[in-house]
């Protein structure tokens, strides 16, 4: 059984004048349905854990749908009311994730992973960032997150919101001359050039990322899980195959199996015209990160990464 987390609210109708596919979250509950899998529906997320990341007159903002529209372009879209209810569960998502993947080994949310929104600002398609969200409350009840970020464009919001914390790390992978123009500063950023491939790709990932493990030895790993490094994303620029993508993953849980540590997902970024195709990809991601932690509790079939 793998641990996921979703809530209705998730699935909210596409605002007018929206690029962003908004029944992504809703088919990546249907395609994963027919799997062995353990459903939690998460509360939504106090308002002071919203407000201890966010400018609190930006969270009343987005929960009363009252947006400025320089900050609904800025994030890709209107705030309506619908999509101030998603925002609103889905931090709180990824918090019940973390918690779950502290009892099971892992756990996902089933959206999530909004890594651009800032303090007093949505952006790049994110609301509220419920990495920091979640990472600031856990730090709160005494346990240490790192971000793993492997979406193809930098997590210089969650970067931001987390700066100068001693409680938790980030470390962002991604396409260098991708979105945001203007990159932050995570714990540990590592840029990749246009159209690196899986082999380049995953030797990078695994030489940068142990040392950090090493060093910070966290409680956690909160992993932002964008598939849009695939080679034929709409806005990716790296190179990866499906293949490379898998790969990705098991090296990923491997990692945090062989240092003891949990391990919950979010969905993140993956852009294309087919949505089945792209929600196909994430839930491939859950799978394969879902089944590394059940093969290893087994006992047998500890993962082996290349
Ligand atoms: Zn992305």
């Amino acid at each position: 059984m793998i641990a996921i987390v979703h809530h209705p609210d998730y699935v909210a109708p596409a605002p007018a004048r929206s690029t962003y596919q908004w029944n992504k979250n809703g088919l990546i509950r249907d395609l994963l349905d027919p799997h062995e899998i353990d459903w939690h529906v998460p509360d939504p997320t106090p308002l002071a854990w919203l407000e201890a990341v966010h400018d609190p007159d930006y969270v009343a903002e987005v929960l009363a749908a009252r947006v400025p529209r320089e900050k609904e372009r800025r994030t890709g879209f209107p705030i309506t009311p619908q999509v101030a209810r998603r925002a609103r569960v889905v931090p709180g998502g990824t918090y019940l994730a973390a918690r779950l993947a502290l009892q099971h080994g892992f756990a996902a949310n089933s959206a999530g992973g909004s890594h651009h929104a800032l303090a007093a600002t949505g952006a790049g398609y994110c609301v509220f960032n419920d990495l920091a969200i979640a990472a600031v409350q856990l730090a709160a009840e005494g346990i240490r997150t790192m971000i793993v970020d492997c979406d193809v464009h930098q997590g210089d919001g969650t970067a931001a919101l987390t700066a100068g914390r001693g409680d938790m790390t980030t470390y962002s992978i991604h396409a260098e001359k991708n979105f945001p123009v203007r990159k932050a500063r995570s714990t540990l950023d590592v840029p990749l050039a246009d159209g690196t491939g899986d082999v380049a790709y995953l030797d990078t990932l695994r030489a940068t990322l142990t040392p950090l493990l090493d060093a910070v030895r966290p409680d956690l790993i909160l992993y932002q899980a964008g598939v849009d490094p695939f080679a034929d994303d709409r806005l990716g620029r790296l190179a990866l195959t499906q293949d490379g993508l898998d790969q990705r993953e098991r090296l990923i849980a491997g990692l945090a199996i062989e240092h003891g540590l949990p391990l919950a997902s979010t969905v993140g970024g993956g852009y294309g015209t087919d949505a089945l195709e792209v929600a196909q990809r994430h839930v491939r991601s859950v799978l394969t990160l879902g089944r590394a932690f059940t093969s290893d509790r087994a006992g047998n079939n500890r993962l082996l990464v290349r």
